[in-house]
């Protein structure tokens, strides 16, 4: 990790270059910020025509100041950066905030200035966040640090959030009164022209004051480094994203079939899940979930009890506690006898426990000590919504006071003077939720975090030798794909279950003499990559008069699209009961990635794939594979028995290798890898290709 990353969040002295007298300008408003919050450190403003701003003694060049400058926050017009940032270098500042726009955002010469100024920082050992960027929040006591130009202050926490968008990051902290978030370091990263987040999820995993990690991130641009640190354990705290642009990019590219079934958003979802990154939908899950980590134990299990004095709602939380993969508790006799005394004769011992509207400081708390002492509970949401003779403010303050390592949320839904007067007057402040579901969401979450920890945990030194492979295969060919025989020759070499072939140059066709019947005969030419739409295949051959025949009809039928037939694969005519699909592809910024699915001719039809990091662990194939309806199917319906799915794990995994080996090949397909009625599995289209 770069040691000047720590001075971003925790820097003793700041230059602000650009700093000025007029009121309402980025320069004066991000002074005033940093005034208001009572930064700790000292402060250097720099401004050629200005000797104080605001109290501060302001410096009319960066040379003038003798002191060490921990971090500079650049707001000079764009055309004076360049020389701005020679200045803080030649003064051996390491730390830059480039809060300037008008770079890459703009197009092609702005893309220009950015890199030479990212050259210029990187060779003197320095870094840089932004350009474009909004500023750094650090609310920790010790430093008290607020350098953004929004006016909320916000209130310390454990969260750490990092937002790609200024404006976003701007709406979040507006918002604060309303969200309650309490923020510990806020970043805004802009073009990430240097930092982006795989830099500050390392430093906030190793800064004890930080416990969960939140961002918005529009994209991944070095997913694969964000990825490695997962893979190796290197990251334990929650860390929880909401990705933007869900549209096509990187895949476009791709000509096979794991190409056009995959698109970047697929892969950046299934590879979050894959490492345990709680990806959200929206911002109120984004900040829910972070507060809840922030201020409850993690549940140990997935049984919920729900108590409430609303009908409604309830079934609206018990249907989302279903979807999220949670349960309703079942609850012991014994919960449900002492639950029969405090309960209202009208109401509902099961859970849902429903207290009626009548349910009140008293009745809350009473039932939800006695649920939480049921050892088939792991976690208690408290649904109240506010009736005439009720008032919310003494139950949820009872509710808060109640201390148990089993989580114990709640939804309030009240008029809205309560959010105040619970702003104003809550003891322990603890977070409310305001919609049903929303606890669900968040339980869910917390439960996909711990369960991804203990796997990553699990598979660290696993994935530890997997990474020792990388680069170490022997594979290299010209770019495009590869012939017939270069592909057999490398499926073999990994041990994929090629089936029974050979290759004939199509002018000896004719006096080679066949021996196994029945068989498949293909046309083959380097440029057709769907040979069955050009009926260049033909099926069930059994005799050599058929096989005269084939070969005529496919030769005619080339000729007709202007093909030459190259050669002729024969092979092994497999019945088939399956047809799978097993490819491979290297994403530009995940790195290698693998797919299982549905194959055949219909493969886009079907759309029924999974997709991983190709850097994956044998058990985490296994729930690959069953993760679509062909693995189920596969692992035996209706009384059929499985598939021998280790044999399978061991394809897709022989597979993973060659790719993770061979870093020229950028795409592979086998479609279809056939399933036959004795189980064994056979390769009967293989397709590499090999990149630059
Ligand atoms: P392409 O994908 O280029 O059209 P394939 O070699 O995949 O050509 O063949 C098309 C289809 O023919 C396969 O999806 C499969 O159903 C069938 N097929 C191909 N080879 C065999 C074989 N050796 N045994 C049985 N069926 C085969
Ligand atoms: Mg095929």
């Amino acid at each position: 990790m770069k040691s000047s990353i720590r001075n971003f969040f925790y820097p003793k002295s700041i230059c602000i270059p650009g700093a000025s007298t007029k009121e309402l300008s980025i320069g004066y408003e991000i002074l005033k910020t940093i005034k208001k919050f009572n930064y700790s450190g000292k402060i250097f403003p720099v401004n050629p025509k200005a000797d104080e701003i605001l109290g501060y003694h302001c410096y009319h060049s960066i040379s003038k100041i003798s002191d060490q400058i921990d971090l500079a926050i650049i707001v000079v017009p764009k055309r004076f950066t360049l020389d701005t940032i020679e200045e803080l270098l030649a003064q051996n500042v390491k730390s830059i905030i480039l809060i300037t726009a008008g770079f890459k955002e703009t197009g092609e010469e702005g893309k220009v200035r950015e890199r030479e100024i990212v050259d210029k920082i990187k060779d003197a050992g320095g870094s840089m966040v932004g350009p474009n960027c909004m500023g750094v929040i650090n609310t920790l006591p010790e430093v008290n640090l607020n350098a953004t130009f929004i006016a909320e202050e916000p209130e310390t926490g454990k969260i750490a959030y990092l937002s790609q968008s200024g404006a976003l990051g701007a709406m979040i902290l507006n918002s604060l009164r309303l969200t309650d978030i309490r923020f510990a370091h806020f970043i805004s990263v802009g073009n990430k022209a240097d930092l982006n987040e795989n830099d500050f999820v390392r430093f906030w995993e190793s800064d004890e004051n930080i416990e969960i990690m939140t961002m918005y991130l529009e994209s991944f641009d070095n997913g694969f480094e964000f990825i490695k640190p997962l893979m190796l354990n290197e990251i334990t705290k929650p860390i929880v994203v909401l990705k933007a642009g869900k549209t096509e990019s990187g895949m476009r590219a791709a000509s096979s079939h794991t190409g056009a079934l995959s698109s970047h958003d697929k892969i950046v979802d299934e590879l979050l899940k894959q490492f345990g990154v709680i990806r959200v939908d929206n911002i109120n899950e984004l900040f829910n979930t972070a507060k809840v980590f922030e201020n409850f134990p993690a549940p140990k299990g997935n049984k919920v009890a729900v108590v409430t004095n609303a009908g409604g709602p309830s079934i609206l939380l018990a249907d989302k506690i279903e979807e999220e993969g949670l349960q309703l508790a079942e609850l012991s006799n014994e919960t449900k006898s002492k639950l029969r005394e405090i309960v209202h004769p009208e109401g509902t011992v099961n859970n849902p426990i429903d207290l009626l509207p009548g349910g009140n400081e008293i009745s809350f708390p009473q039932v939800i000590k006695a649920v939480l002492e049921d050892r088939n509970v792991d976690a208690v949401i408290s649904l109240f919504v506010e009736p005439v003779m009720v008032k919310p403010m003494p139950i949820v303050e009872a509710i808060n006071e109640i201390e148990s390592d089993k989580p114990i949320l709640q939804v309030i839904m009240p008029l809205p003077e309560f959010w105040n007067e619970y702003r104003e007057n809550s003891k322990l402040r603890k977070p409310i939720f305001r919609n049903p579901e929303d606890p669900a969401e968040v339980l869910s979450n917390m439960l996909f975090h711990i369960n991804g920890k203990e796997k990553r945990a699990r598979l660290k030194s696993s994935n530890e030798e997997i990474l020792s492979n990388v680069g170490a295969g022997k594979y290299a060919f010209n770019s495009g794909f590869i012939t017939q025989a270069k592909a057999a020759e490398i499926a073999e070499h990994y041990d994929l279950p090629i089936v029974k072939e050979i290759i004939i140059d199509a002018d000896k066709i004719d006096e080679q003499r066949i021996e196994f019947y029945p068989l498949v005969i293909k046309g083959i030419n380097k440029e057709v990559v769907h040979k069955s739409e050009l009926n260049a295949v033909k099926l069930n051959i059994r005799n050599s008069d058929e096989l005269k025949k084939a070969i005529l009809q496919i030769s005619e039928s080339f000729k007709s699209h202007k093909y030459i037939t190259e050669k002729y694969l024969l092979q092994e005519f497999v019945e088939a009961k399956h047809e799978l699909l097993l490819g491979g592809y290297r994403d530009p910024s995940f790195g290698p990635v693998i797919m299982f699915g549905s194959g055949g001719k219909y493969v886009e039809i079907l759309d029924d794939t999974a997709i991983r990091s190709a850097f994956i662990a044998a058990e985490e194939i296994t729930e690959m594979i069953l993760s679509t309806k062909i693995g189920k199917i596969l692992s035996g319906v209706r009384g059929e028995e499985s598939v021998d799915l280790t044999k399978l794990t061991n394809i897709i995994k022989s597979a993973s290798q060659m790719l993770i080996e061979n870093e020229k090949i950028i795409e592979f397909d086998l479609n279809p890898l056939i399933v036959d009625a004795k189980d064994q599995f056979h390769a009967v289209d293989i397709r590499i290709k090999f990149g630059e």
